[in-house]
Protein backbone atom coordinates (compact mmCIF):
# COMPACT_ATOMS: atom_id res chain seq x y z
CA UNK A 1 0.00 0.00 0.00
CA UNK A 2 1.27 3.30 -0.65
CA UNK A 3 0.95 5.14 2.69
CA UNK A 4 0.68 8.78 4.14
CA UNK A 5 1.10 10.12 7.75
CA UNK A 6 0.28 13.27 8.99
CA UNK A 7 1.36 14.71 12.47
CA UNK A 8 2.54 18.17 13.53
CA UNK A 9 4.34 16.90 16.67
CA UNK A 10 7.03 14.59 17.79
CA UNK A 11 6.30 10.94 16.84
CA UNK A 12 5.44 8.69 19.15
CA UNK A 13 2.11 9.92 20.77
CA UNK A 14 0.95 10.42 24.11
CA UNK A 15 2.89 7.50 25.31
CA UNK A 16 6.51 8.21 24.33
CA UNK A 17 6.36 11.56 24.49
CA UNK A 18 4.00 12.65 27.50
CA UNK A 19 2.73 9.66 29.06
CA UNK A 20 4.19 6.02 29.52
CA UNK A 21 8.15 6.33 28.80
CA UNK A 22 8.73 9.48 30.51
CA UNK A 23 6.17 8.48 33.52
CA UNK A 24 8.31 4.96 33.68
CA UNK A 25 11.50 7.07 34.08
CA UNK A 26 10.47 9.53 36.61
CA UNK A 27 8.80 6.41 38.10
CA UNK A 28 12.40 4.67 38.32
CA UNK A 29 13.66 7.98 39.70
CA UNK A 30 11.50 8.08 42.63
CA UNK A 31 12.06 4.78 43.86
CA UNK A 32 15.16 5.17 44.23
CA UNK A 33 14.75 7.26 47.97
CA UNK A 34 13.24 4.14 49.01
CA UNK A 35 15.86 1.87 47.24
CA UNK A 36 18.54 3.88 49.21
CA UNK A 37 16.95 3.25 52.61
CA UNK A 38 16.52 -0.84 52.28
CA UNK A 39 20.14 -0.44 50.80
CA UNK A 40 20.96 0.67 54.50
CA UNK A 41 19.46 -2.09 56.21
CA UNK A 42 21.68 -4.38 53.81
CA UNK A 43 24.88 -2.70 54.86
CA UNK A 44 25.82 -0.27 52.27
CA UNK A 45 26.44 3.54 53.47
CA UNK A 46 25.55 5.97 50.73
CA UNK A 47 25.80 9.23 52.26
CA UNK A 48 22.89 11.63 52.42
CA UNK A 49 21.13 11.11 48.51
CA UNK A 50 20.32 14.40 47.03
CA UNK A 51 18.28 14.50 43.99
CA UNK A 52 18.60 17.07 40.69
CA UNK A 53 15.52 17.37 38.69
CA UNK A 54 17.18 19.06 35.84
CA UNK A 55 19.37 16.01 35.34
CA UNK A 56 16.37 13.94 35.06
CA UNK A 57 14.81 16.06 32.82
CA UNK A 58 17.40 16.44 30.83
CA UNK A 59 18.41 12.58 30.47
CA UNK A 60 14.90 12.17 29.80
CA UNK A 61 14.51 14.51 27.40
CA UNK A 62 17.40 13.25 25.50
CA UNK A 63 16.24 9.24 25.61
CA UNK A 64 12.57 10.91 24.09
CA UNK A 65 14.06 12.11 20.94
CA UNK A 66 15.78 9.58 20.58
CA UNK A 67 12.31 7.71 20.21
CA UNK A 68 10.99 10.66 17.81
CA UNK A 69 13.95 9.79 15.92
CA UNK A 70 13.71 5.79 15.78
CA UNK A 71 9.92 6.24 15.15
CA UNK A 72 10.47 8.65 12.54
CA UNK A 73 13.38 6.30 11.10
CA UNK A 74 10.66 3.40 10.99
CA UNK A 75 8.03 5.00 8.91
CA UNK A 76 10.98 6.50 6.39
CA UNK A 77 12.14 2.84 5.96
CA UNK A 78 9.10 1.33 5.49
CA UNK A 79 8.42 3.82 2.70
CA UNK A 80 5.59 6.23 4.27
CA UNK A 81 5.09 9.49 3.43
CA UNK A 82 5.68 12.18 5.89
CA UNK A 83 3.81 15.38 6.28
CA UNK A 84 4.75 17.64 9.14
CA UNK A 85 1.35 19.10 9.79
CA UNK A 86 -2.09 18.69 10.58
CA UNK A 87 -4.99 17.25 8.21
CA UNK A 88 -8.27 17.55 8.43
CA UNK A 89 -11.29 14.83 6.90
CA UNK A 90 -12.55 16.43 3.78
CA UNK A 91 -14.59 13.40 2.65
CA UNK A 92 -14.92 9.88 2.85
CA UNK A 93 -11.84 9.36 0.48
CA UNK A 94 -10.33 12.98 0.79
CA UNK A 95 -7.86 14.41 3.39
CA UNK A 96 -6.96 18.25 3.65
CA UNK A 97 -3.92 19.38 4.33
CA UNK A 98 -2.35 23.24 4.08
CA UNK A 99 -5.51 23.27 1.49
CA UNK A 100 -4.70 20.99 -0.73
CA UNK A 101 -6.77 17.73 -1.14
CA UNK A 102 -5.55 14.71 -1.26
CA UNK A 103 -7.33 10.93 -1.91
CA UNK A 104 -7.14 8.00 -0.41
CA UNK A 105 -8.94 4.65 -0.41
CA UNK A 106 -8.88 4.05 3.27
CA UNK A 107 -8.29 7.20 5.88
CA UNK A 108 -7.73 6.38 9.52
CA UNK A 109 -7.92 8.24 12.30
CA UNK A 110 -5.65 7.78 15.41
CA UNK A 111 -5.39 11.22 16.58
CA UNK A 112 -5.34 10.30 20.34
CA UNK A 113 -7.12 11.87 23.73
CA UNK A 114 -6.05 15.32 25.51
CA UNK A 115 -6.54 15.83 29.40
CA UNK A 116 -9.77 16.70 30.50
CA UNK A 117 -9.73 19.08 33.17
CA UNK A 118 -12.40 20.68 35.75
CA UNK A 119 -13.87 23.91 34.95
CA UNK A 120 -13.89 25.60 37.80
CA UNK A 121 -12.54 29.13 38.38
CA UNK A 122 -8.91 29.72 38.81
CA UNK A 123 -8.67 26.37 36.35
CA UNK A 124 -6.09 28.01 34.65
CA UNK A 125 -3.70 27.93 37.84
CA UNK A 126 -3.11 24.40 37.69
CA UNK A 127 -1.06 22.02 35.17
CA UNK A 128 -1.55 18.57 33.36
CA UNK A 129 0.36 15.54 33.03
CA UNK A 130 1.27 17.18 29.53
CA UNK A 131 3.30 20.07 31.40
CA UNK A 132 4.33 17.83 34.50
CA UNK A 133 6.87 16.30 32.42
CA UNK A 134 9.12 19.20 31.67
CA UNK A 135 8.60 21.20 35.01
CA UNK A 136 11.33 24.17 35.75
CA UNK A 137 12.02 22.74 38.91
CA UNK A 138 9.97 20.91 41.46
CA UNK A 139 7.40 22.25 43.61
CA UNK A 140 8.15 22.15 46.96
CA UNK A 141 4.12 21.07 47.83
CA UNK A 142 1.85 19.33 45.21
CA UNK A 143 -1.68 18.91 44.81
CA UNK A 144 -2.65 16.05 42.55
CA UNK A 145 -6.40 16.04 42.23
CA UNK A 146 -7.93 12.59 40.84
CA UNK A 147 -8.43 8.82 41.82
CA UNK A 148 -6.87 6.92 38.51
CA UNK A 149 -4.23 5.73 36.89
CA UNK A 150 -2.36 9.64 36.08
CA UNK A 151 -3.22 10.94 39.67
CA UNK A 152 -1.91 7.63 41.71
CA UNK A 153 1.43 7.83 39.51
CA UNK A 154 2.33 11.16 39.28
CA UNK A 155 1.31 11.86 43.07
CA UNK A 156 3.46 8.59 43.66
CA UNK A 157 6.42 10.23 41.63
CA UNK A 158 6.02 13.35 43.27
CA UNK A 159 6.28 12.40 46.78
CA UNK A 160 9.18 9.54 45.93
CA UNK A 161 11.06 12.79 44.77
CA UNK A 162 10.85 14.08 48.14
CA UNK A 163 7.70 16.86 47.55
CA UNK A 164 5.26 17.17 49.90
CA UNK A 165 2.21 15.48 48.37
CA UNK A 166 -1.02 15.70 48.78
CA UNK A 167 -3.72 13.17 46.81
CA UNK A 168 -7.10 14.67 46.39
CA UNK A 169 -9.92 12.36 44.99
CA UNK A 170 -14.01 13.23 45.05
CA UNK A 171 -14.90 9.77 45.62
CA UNK A 172 -14.44 7.48 48.85
CA UNK A 173 -12.21 4.45 47.01
CA UNK A 174 -9.36 4.83 44.56
CA UNK A 175 -9.17 3.34 41.15
CA UNK A 176 -12.75 2.82 40.17
CA UNK A 177 -13.39 0.02 38.09
CA UNK A 178 -10.66 -1.28 39.74
CA UNK A 179 -10.83 -4.90 42.00
CA UNK A 180 -12.18 -2.93 44.97
CA UNK A 181 -9.65 -4.10 47.36
CA UNK A 182 -7.29 -3.02 44.85
CA UNK A 183 -8.16 0.77 45.78
CA UNK A 184 -8.59 0.57 49.23
CA UNK A 185 -5.54 -1.24 49.81
CA UNK A 186 -3.64 0.82 47.77
CA UNK A 187 -4.40 4.17 49.63
CA UNK A 188 -3.75 2.23 52.90
CA UNK A 189 -0.09 1.72 50.96
CA UNK A 190 0.19 5.05 50.06
CA UNK A 191 -0.51 6.60 53.06
CA UNK A 192 2.22 4.35 55.26
CA UNK A 193 4.71 5.71 52.75
CA UNK A 194 3.74 9.18 54.20
CA UNK A 195 1.65 10.92 50.82
CA UNK A 196 -1.47 12.50 52.17
CA UNK A 197 -4.98 11.82 50.87
CA UNK A 198 -8.27 13.34 50.93
CA UNK A 199 -11.62 11.81 49.94
CA UNK A 200 -14.55 13.50 48.96
CA UNK A 201 -12.87 16.60 48.19
CA UNK A 202 -13.81 17.55 44.95
CA UNK A 203 -12.13 21.15 43.92
CA UNK A 204 -14.39 24.08 43.91
CA UNK A 205 -11.77 27.12 42.67
CA UNK A 206 -8.54 27.82 42.64
CA UNK A 207 -7.19 31.31 43.75
CA UNK A 208 -2.92 32.58 43.64
CA UNK A 209 -2.30 33.14 47.04
CA UNK A 210 0.81 34.42 48.82
CA UNK A 211 2.32 31.09 49.42
CA UNK A 212 1.95 29.95 45.96
CA UNK A 213 -2.23 28.44 45.16
CA UNK A 214 -5.13 27.50 47.32
CA UNK A 215 -7.44 25.06 46.46
CA UNK A 216 -10.99 25.24 47.59
CA UNK A 217 -13.06 21.93 47.73
CA UNK A 218 -16.85 21.36 47.89
CA UNK A 219 -16.53 20.37 51.19
CA UNK A 220 -15.19 23.61 52.36
CA UNK A 221 -11.98 22.78 53.21
CA UNK A 222 -8.66 24.59 51.76
CA UNK A 223 -5.17 23.53 51.16
CA UNK A 224 -2.06 25.31 49.61
CA UNK A 225 0.39 24.25 47.34
CA UNK A 226 3.15 25.42 44.90
CA UNK A 227 1.82 22.72 41.68
CA UNK A 228 -1.68 21.76 41.30
CA UNK A 229 -2.22 18.98 39.24
CA UNK A 230 -5.10 17.78 37.41
CA UNK A 231 -5.43 13.93 36.75
CA UNK A 232 -8.80 14.58 35.99
CA UNK A 233 -9.58 11.85 32.58
CA UNK A 234 -8.88 12.51 29.30
CA UNK A 235 -11.22 12.98 26.19
CA UNK A 236 -10.52 12.02 22.84
CA UNK A 237 -9.02 14.26 19.94
CA UNK A 238 -11.75 14.10 17.57
CA UNK A 239 -12.92 17.92 16.74
CA UNK A 240 -11.93 20.52 14.29
CA UNK A 241 -10.63 17.26 12.39
CA UNK A 242 -13.90 17.74 10.23
CA UNK A 243 -15.45 14.36 10.71
CA UNK A 244 -18.74 15.15 11.69
CA UNK A 245 -18.58 17.16 8.11
CA UNK A 246 -17.41 13.56 6.67
CA UNK A 247 -20.38 11.98 8.19
CA UNK A 248 -18.56 9.98 10.72
CA UNK A 249 -20.49 9.70 14.05
CA UNK A 250 -19.18 10.72 17.39
CA UNK A 251 -20.59 9.64 21.20
CA UNK A 252 -21.52 11.36 23.86
CA UNK A 253 -17.97 12.03 25.11
CA UNK A 254 -16.47 12.60 21.82
CA UNK A 255 -15.58 9.55 20.99
CA UNK A 256 -15.29 8.26 17.22
CA UNK A 257 -17.94 5.67 17.14
CA UNK A 258 -16.27 2.28 15.65
CA UNK A 259 -18.09 -1.48 15.23
CA UNK A 260 -16.04 -4.47 16.48
CA UNK A 261 -13.81 -3.76 12.70
CA UNK A 262 -12.49 -0.23 14.08
CA UNK A 263 -14.96 0.91 11.04
CA UNK A 264 -16.60 4.30 11.41
CA UNK A 265 -19.87 5.24 10.14
CA UNK A 266 -18.38 5.79 7.24
CA UNK A 267 -16.89 2.66 5.49
CA UNK A 268 -13.70 4.08 4.14
CA UNK A 269 -12.35 5.76 7.08
CA UNK A 270 -11.21 3.58 10.45
CA UNK A 271 -10.26 4.66 13.82
CA UNK A 272 -8.16 3.28 16.79
CA UNK A 273 -7.02 4.06 19.89
CA UNK A 274 -7.62 6.72 22.68
CA UNK A 275 -9.26 8.57 19.94
CA UNK A 276 -12.04 5.67 19.89
CA UNK A 277 -12.17 5.69 24.10
CA UNK A 278 -12.61 1.74 24.43
CA UNK A 279 -9.69 0.57 26.50
CA UNK A 280 -7.47 3.37 26.17
CA UNK A 281 -3.84 1.70 26.46
CA UNK A 282 -0.90 2.10 24.49
CA UNK A 283 -0.56 -2.23 23.79
CA UNK A 284 -4.22 -2.27 22.98
CA UNK A 285 -4.10 0.56 20.08
CA UNK A 286 -1.13 -1.40 18.75
CA UNK A 287 -3.15 -4.35 18.54
CA UNK A 288 -5.97 -2.27 17.44
CA UNK A 289 -3.68 -1.32 14.75
CA UNK A 290 -2.73 -4.71 13.58
CA UNK A 291 -6.42 -6.29 13.91
CA UNK A 292 -7.23 -3.42 11.28
CA UNK A 293 -3.89 -4.65 9.06
CA UNK A 294 -5.83 -8.05 8.55
CA UNK A 295 -8.81 -6.73 8.53
CA UNK A 296 -7.97 -4.67 5.55
CA UNK A 297 -4.88 -5.88 4.22
CA UNK A 298 -4.51 -9.47 5.39
CA UNK A 299 -7.45 -11.28 3.81
CA UNK A 300 -9.13 -12.15 7.36
CA UNK A 301 -11.86 -10.03 8.96
CA UNK A 302 -10.26 -9.55 11.95
CA UNK A 303 -12.36 -7.49 15.22
CA UNK A 304 -10.97 -6.57 18.12
CA UNK A 305 -10.25 -8.48 20.98
CA UNK A 306 -10.81 -6.70 24.47
CA UNK A 307 -11.14 -9.69 26.75
CA UNK A 308 -8.31 -9.95 29.55
CA UNK A 309 -6.61 -7.10 28.77
CA UNK A 310 -3.88 -6.80 31.60
CA UNK A 311 -2.94 -3.69 33.00
CA UNK A 312 -0.62 -1.66 35.51
CA UNK A 313 -0.29 1.88 37.18
CA UNK A 314 2.92 2.06 37.92
CA UNK A 315 2.05 4.09 41.44
CA UNK A 316 4.29 3.54 44.48
CA UNK A 317 3.31 0.24 45.46
CA UNK A 318 2.64 -1.06 42.00
CA UNK A 319 -0.68 -2.15 40.75
CA UNK A 320 -1.30 -4.48 37.88
CA UNK A 321 -4.45 -6.65 37.53
CA UNK A 322 -5.93 -8.78 34.65
CA UNK A 323 -9.13 -10.17 33.81
CA UNK A 324 -12.21 -9.39 36.34
CA UNK A 325 -12.28 -7.69 39.42
CA UNK A 326 -14.17 -9.84 42.34
CA UNK A 327 -17.23 -7.82 41.86
CA UNK A 328 -17.68 -7.45 37.63
CA UNK A 329 -17.14 -11.75 38.54
CA UNK A 330 -19.87 -12.07 40.92
CA UNK A 331 -22.09 -10.40 37.95
CA UNK A 332 -21.01 -12.37 35.58
CA UNK A 333 -21.17 -16.07 37.06
CA UNK A 334 -22.69 -15.68 39.93
CA UNK A 335 -20.73 -18.34 42.48
CA UNK A 336 -16.60 -17.38 42.54
CA UNK A 337 -13.97 -18.66 44.61
CA UNK A 338 -11.19 -16.14 46.17
CA UNK A 339 -7.98 -16.71 47.19
CA UNK A 340 -6.21 -13.66 48.46
CA UNK A 341 -2.28 -13.63 50.09
CA UNK A 342 -1.08 -10.33 52.28
CA UNK A 343 2.49 -10.48 52.86
CA UNK A 344 5.77 -8.43 53.69
CA UNK A 345 8.05 -9.05 51.44
CA UNK A 346 11.63 -11.15 51.86
CA UNK A 347 13.09 -7.78 50.58
CA UNK A 348 12.23 -5.84 53.55
CA UNK A 349 12.53 -8.69 56.21
CA UNK A 350 16.06 -6.44 57.30
CA UNK A 351 14.06 -3.39 57.05
CA UNK A 352 11.73 -0.93 59.09
CA UNK A 353 9.35 -1.25 56.20
CA UNK A 354 5.50 -2.44 56.52
CA UNK A 355 4.96 -2.23 53.21
CA UNK A 356 2.75 -5.45 52.35
CA UNK A 357 2.47 -7.17 48.93
CA UNK A 358 -1.01 -8.14 48.10
CA UNK A 359 -2.56 -11.09 44.95
CA UNK A 360 -5.91 -11.98 44.57
CA UNK A 361 -7.27 -14.54 42.20
CA UNK A 362 -11.06 -14.94 41.08
CA UNK A 363 -12.52 -18.35 40.22
CA UNK A 364 -15.25 -18.42 38.70
CA UNK A 365 -16.89 -21.83 40.58
CA UNK A 366 -18.51 -23.88 38.18
CA UNK A 367 -15.56 -23.93 35.48
CA UNK A 368 -12.88 -23.30 37.96
CA UNK A 369 -11.07 -20.94 35.85
CA UNK A 370 -9.65 -18.24 36.43
CA UNK A 371 -10.57 -14.81 35.91
CA UNK A 372 -9.29 -12.12 37.53
CA UNK A 373 -5.85 -11.92 38.76
CA UNK A 374 -4.76 -8.98 41.18
CA UNK A 375 -1.56 -7.84 42.57
CA UNK A 376 -0.54 -5.12 44.54
CA UNK A 377 3.76 -5.04 45.25
CA UNK A 378 6.77 -4.88 43.84
CA UNK A 379 6.88 -5.45 39.97
CA UNK A 380 3.01 -6.19 40.18
CA UNK A 381 3.17 -5.18 36.01
CA UNK A 382 6.51 -7.57 34.97
CA UNK A 383 4.75 -10.49 37.09
CA UNK A 384 0.96 -10.01 35.85
CA UNK A 385 1.92 -9.90 32.58
CA UNK A 386 3.11 -13.87 32.59
CA UNK A 387 -0.25 -14.27 34.95
CA UNK A 388 -1.95 -12.66 31.74
CA UNK A 389 -1.06 -15.48 29.62
CA UNK A 390 -2.30 -18.37 31.62
CA UNK A 391 -5.46 -16.45 32.17
CA UNK A 392 -5.90 -15.69 28.87
CA UNK A 393 -5.91 -19.35 27.58
CA UNK A 394 -8.43 -20.26 29.91
CA UNK A 395 -6.40 -21.67 33.28
CA UNK A 396 -8.04 -23.34 35.75
CA UNK A 397 -7.23 -22.63 39.66
CA UNK A 398 -5.90 -26.64 39.29
CA UNK A 399 -3.33 -25.74 36.31
CA UNK A 400 -2.21 -22.84 38.44
CA UNK A 401 -1.99 -24.78 41.30
CA UNK A 402 0.44 -27.44 39.30
CA UNK A 403 2.61 -25.24 38.43
CA UNK A 404 5.88 -25.81 40.21
CA UNK A 405 7.15 -21.70 42.07
CA UNK A 406 10.05 -20.09 41.78
CA UNK A 407 11.29 -19.85 45.24
CA UNK A 408 12.17 -17.37 46.74
CA UNK A 409 9.93 -14.72 44.67
CA UNK A 410 6.57 -12.99 45.26
CA UNK A 411 4.89 -14.55 42.02
CA UNK A 412 5.39 -17.83 43.22
CA UNK A 413 2.44 -17.03 45.32
CA UNK A 414 0.41 -17.15 42.59
CA UNK A 415 0.47 -21.15 42.35
CA UNK A 416 0.51 -21.84 46.07
CA UNK A 417 -2.91 -19.76 47.00
CA UNK A 418 -4.93 -22.47 48.56
CA UNK A 419 -7.25 -21.22 51.30
CA UNK A 420 -10.47 -19.78 50.12
CA UNK A 421 -11.13 -16.32 51.53
CA UNK A 422 -14.20 -16.08 53.04
CA UNK A 423 -17.31 -14.84 52.02
P1 LIG B 1 -8.84 7.95 34.79
O1 LIG B 1 -10.10 7.84 34.06
O2 LIG B 1 -8.05 6.74 35.10
O3 LIG B 1 -9.09 8.70 36.16
C1 LIG B 1 -9.69 9.98 36.20
C2 LIG B 1 -9.90 10.35 37.65
O4 LIG B 1 -10.30 11.71 37.74
C3 LIG B 1 -10.99 9.51 38.30
O5 LIG B 1 -10.57 9.20 39.61
C4 LIG B 1 -12.18 10.46 38.30
O6 LIG B 1 -13.04 10.26 39.39
C5 LIG B 1 -11.50 11.80 38.48
N1 LIG B 1 -12.28 12.92 37.93
C6 LIG B 1 -12.87 12.98 36.71
N2 LIG B 1 -13.47 14.17 36.53
C7 LIG B 1 -13.26 14.87 37.66
C8 LIG B 1 -13.64 16.17 38.09
N3 LIG B 1 -14.35 16.98 37.31
N4 LIG B 1 -13.27 16.57 39.32
C9 LIG B 1 -12.55 15.74 40.12
N5 LIG B 1 -12.15 14.51 39.76
C10 LIG B 1 -12.51 14.08 38.56
O7 LIG B 1 -8.00 9.02 33.95
P2 LIG B 1 -6.47 9.47 33.98
O8 LIG B 1 -6.50 10.90 33.61
O9 LIG B 1 -5.80 9.07 35.23
O10 LIG B 1 -5.85 8.61 32.81
C11 LIG B 1 -6.50 8.56 31.54
C12 LIG B 1 -6.38 7.20 30.93
O11 LIG B 1 -5.09 7.03 30.39
C13 LIG B 1 -6.54 6.04 31.91
O12 LIG B 1 -7.88 5.72 32.16
C14 LIG B 1 -5.81 4.94 31.19
O13 LIG B 1 -6.68 4.38 30.23
C15 LIG B 1 -4.68 5.69 30.52
N6 LIG B 1 -3.44 5.60 31.32
C16 LIG B 1 -2.82 4.41 31.47
C17 LIG B 1 -1.67 4.30 32.22
C18 LIG B 1 -1.00 2.98 32.41
O14 LIG B 1 -1.28 2.06 31.62
N7 LIG B 1 -0.16 2.80 33.42
C19 LIG B 1 -1.07 5.45 32.86
C20 LIG B 1 -1.80 6.66 32.65
C21 LIG B 1 -2.93 6.72 31.90
P3 LIG B 1 -14.23 9.18 39.35
O15 LIG B 1 -13.60 7.85 39.54
O16 LIG B 1 -15.07 9.59 40.52
O17 LIG B 1 -14.92 9.35 38.05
Amino acid sequence: MRVAIAEPGRFGGTCVNVGCIPKKLFSYAAHWREDFDIAAAYGWSVGEPRFDWKTLVANKDREIARLNGVYESVLVNAGVHIFRERATVAGPHEIAISGKIFTAKHILVATGSWPQVPQIPGGELAITSNEAFSLERLPRRALVVGGGYIALEFASIFHGLGVETTLSYRGTRLLRGFDMELGTRMAEEMREKGLAIHFGAEPASLTKSAGGIAATFGDGSRQEADLVMFATGRKPNSAGIGLEAAGVKLGPDGAVLVDRFSRTSVESIHAIGDVTNRINLTPVATAEAMWLGGTLFGGAATPVDHENVPTAVFANPNLATVGLSEERARERFGDVDVYKSSFRGLKLTLTEKKERTFMKLVVERAGQRVVGAHMIGPEAGEIIQGVAIAVKLGATKAQFDATIGIHPTAAEEFVTLRGKAAG
